[in-house]
């Protein structure tokens, strides 16, 4: 097993679903991330949050093993995010983006962080994204994430980051909105084109396409009976993909179709809760058990040939 450094928000987030609504819920796309990755891998953590943040919040991750000594606090206020979902929870509403203490943050890598095999670049500013590859070694795998806010404020640099990384996740909005295709084969290919061999494109409940080289793969969503709030869904998803890459350490196609399933599987246990509640709570076990479920759930026999 390998280290995974993340850079990503640490932030608090108000969120209203069909059923229910949080305010001030512990959120970001770093602290869903660590939650799902810390089950398989060591993971480290670089971000900011300013000092009206309720840093106890964070203990399950240090008790999980996260590393936060890439987390600086500073004086300001913590990055703050509002979201609605309506009865479609596939669709989601920005409110409110508050950078806080983030509009003015310059990533500093610690130095025991520099050596990290795994990288995921979490959902932030892509120059804050560049800031910390620049002070990687040499990653073995690079991850990273991105959204519509950053496609429309900072298009450049993140075309630029393309050809620094292995792998872009996204969901199927953002890498239509990024590539300006609609379809997904297309849109893959041409973010394929500007660097990454691997990209995977996230469909909410409907699950996730792998797209790597010339071949493509296909991971459904796991049927949940209840969904409470999918904020961070994307985040675990990740976490679970590249938790499971670091865990054996290879990222071969075989592993990566593996990777793919592990990251359904905790993108769904990501909306059994509003916050990351239910990924604070689970074990390799409970992962194994759903990725099992996911293997049942995808198996058939090949047709019995004429005349047997
Ligand atoms: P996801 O549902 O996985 O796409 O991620 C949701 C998380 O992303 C929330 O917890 C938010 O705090 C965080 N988030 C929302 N907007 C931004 C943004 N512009 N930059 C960084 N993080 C964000």
């Amino acid at each position: 097993m390998s280290a995974i450094l993340v850079v990503g928000s640490v932030a608090l987030d108000s969120v209203e679903t069909p059923f229910g609504k949080v305010d001030d819920a512990l959120g970001g796309s770093a602290t869903y991330f660590s939650a799902a990755a810390s089950v398989f891998a060591e993971t480290k953590l670089v971000g900011v949050v300013g000092d009206d943040f309720p840093l106890e919040r964070l203990d399950f991750l240090k008790r999980r093993g996260v590393d936060f000594a890439g987390v600086e606090v500073v004086q300001g206020n913590s990055f703050r995010w509002s979201g609605v979902y309506e009865y479609d929870l596939n669709t989601r509403r920005t409110l409110s983006t508050e950078l806080g203490v983030f509009a003015d943050f310059s990533p500093t890598v610690p130095a025991e962080y520099g050596a990290a095999d795994w990288v995921f670049l979490g959902n932030i500013d892509p120059v804050l994204q560049h800031a910390v590859l620049d002070q990687v070694e040499s990653p073995k795998f690079v991850a990273c994430d991105t959204m519509d806010f950053w496609i429309e404020g900072a298009r450049e640099s993140l075309v630029k980051l393309l050809g620094r990384i292995d792998m872009l996740v996204v969901n199927d909005a953002e890498v239509r909105e990024l590539s300006g295709e609609y379809n997904l084969l297309v849109a893959a290919r041409w973010i394929q084109e500007r660097g990454p061999r691997h990209v995977v494109v996230k469909k909410g409940e409907h699950g996730a396409v792998l797209f790597s080289g010339d071949s493509v793969f296909f991971a459904p969503g796991y049927p949940l009976e209840e969904i409470f709030d999918p904020t961070g869904a994307g985040d675990a998803f990740a976490g679970g993909m590249v938790g499971y890459l670091a865990y054996v350490n290879h990222a071969n196609d075989e592993e990566l179709r593996r990777a793919v399933v592990f990251g359904s599987a905790l993108g769904s246990f990501a909306c059994e809760s509003f916050g990351p509640d239910r990924l604070a709570e689970l074990d390799e076990d409970d992962v194994f058990e759903r990725v099992a479920i996911f293997r049942e759930m995808t198996r058939f026999e090949e047709m019995a040939p004429e005349g047997a």
